[in-house]
């Protein structure tokens, strides 16, 4: 098959959707692989790494949607990318559908077939193609959450490892997930005392199992939180009911029950937050202060690793990549249930339900 490799257009993304790894292990299985100059860059991933992989290079963008019968990407295509699709072009990357209208129409009208990375669906209902971003993120908001302890970014000046003789910081987590999990394990690590809070307790005995020492599970109710945000010096949010909107566990009248410098990282923001009072921000722009609490809420929180991300992304979504280009994605979806549910539009008609009933159109 022959695959190209375009470079990100969208705002601050430096995601590639193939490493030169990934590119390899294409090319030896015979395929083509056709990356548009200076696509990793922003990743660190140099061109002639690719080349040394058995890519080839295209200077434009125009050039790789030309040439190319599999599209992969790492987020959907943009508008100046519309007119490049061609009809039965197979588009593997990050789609969110749902939430942009015009994006569906345009791959309708274009006559593409669409494979969304987020709607990849293991039987249990997990979602292979999204862990490795909550991963990342989950990792993340210990590391910016304790940047932004410090006093001179608007924090309470708590180093949550604590020193010999002095306390370690309180770390208070809801939801108990992959971000919830990946967030205590970094802040156990740093010496943290951290508190996770779930509603679903078989998970809750799983993570007691599991955590070191200094991880304690505690169910989640609104009780429970009123009582504990009174002692934490950060506050990460990771819960997610999915296909429903965050609910607000943290509402605006329970700031001041905090301690002045507090930092709220509400990962959950993507969904509409788990805190009542937290907005989408940006890497740019990251936070924001209400009533002495710091509140971090960056939508893309794994575009500023894009290394890590990039590599962490392309670990999941290879395998899919491969079986595609093997078989074609007809006789790949039809070998393979988890990838035959990321199919949301076949042949320019949408066959996702969830997308269908979000603008009304025929199922
Ligand atoms: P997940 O499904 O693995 O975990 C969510 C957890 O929340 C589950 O364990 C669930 O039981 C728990 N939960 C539900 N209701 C609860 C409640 N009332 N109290 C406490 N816990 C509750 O989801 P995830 O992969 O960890 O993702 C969490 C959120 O992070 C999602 O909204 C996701 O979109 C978002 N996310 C954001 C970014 C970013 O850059 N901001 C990146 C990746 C993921």
């Amino acid at each position: 098959m022959i695959i190209g490799v375009p470079k990100e257009i969208k705002n601050n993304e430096n995601r590639v959707a193939l490493t030169p790894a990934g590119a390899m292990e294409l090319t030896k299985r015979g395929h083509e692989v056709y990356v548009q100059t200076t696509a990793g860059l922003g990743s660190g991933f140099e061109d002639h790494e690719y080349t040394a992989a058995g890519a080839q290079l295209l200077p434009s963008i125009e050039a790789v949607y030309e040439k190319a019968e599999m599209i992969m990407k790492v987020k959907e295509p943009i508008e100046q990318e519309y007119n490049l699709i061609k009809k039965d072009q197979l588009l593997f990357t990050y789609f969110h559908f749902a939430s942009y209208e015009p994006l569906t129409k345009a791959m309708i009208e274009r006559g593409a077939t669409c494979l969304a990375y987020e709607t990849v669906e293991n039987p249990n209902g997990s979602l292979p193609l999204l862990v490795p971003m909550s991963e990342v993120a989950g990792r993340m908001a210990i590391q910016e959450g304790a940047k932004f302890l410090e006093k001179p970014m608007g924090g309470s000046g708590v180093l949550l490892g604590g020193v010999p003789g002095v306390e370690p910081g309180r770390v208070l987590i809801l939801g108990g997930g992959v971000v919830g999990t990946q967030a205590a394990k970094m802040a156990a690590g740093l010496g943290a005392q951290v508190t996770i809070m779930d509603i679903n307790l078989d998970r809750l005995r799983y993570l007691a199992d599991v955590m070191p020492a200094n991880v304690n599970t505690v169910y989640s109710n609104e009780m429970n939180i009123r009582r504990h945000i009174k002692q934490a010096n950060l506050i990460v949010g990771g819960v997610l009911i999915a296909g429903a909107k965050a609910p607000h566990l943290i509402t605006r009248d329970m700031l001041k029950d905090m301690i002045p410098g507090t930092v709220l990282v509400d990962v959950a923001v993507d969904q509409g937050g788990c805190i009542e009072t937290c907005k989408p921000t940006t890497h740019e722009d990251p936070i924001f202060i209400i009533d002495n609490v710091v509140h971090y809420c960056v939508a893309n929180m794994p575009g500023a690793v894009p290394y890590t991300s990039t590599i962490a992304l392309t670990n999941a979504t290879l395998p899919y990549a491969i079986q595609l280009a093997n078989k074609g994605w007809k006789q790949a979806c039809k070998d393979n249930e988890p990838l035959k549910k990321g199919l949301n539009v076949i042949d320019g008609k949408v066959v996702y339900k969830g997308v269908a009933d979000a603008f009304g159109l025929e199922f």
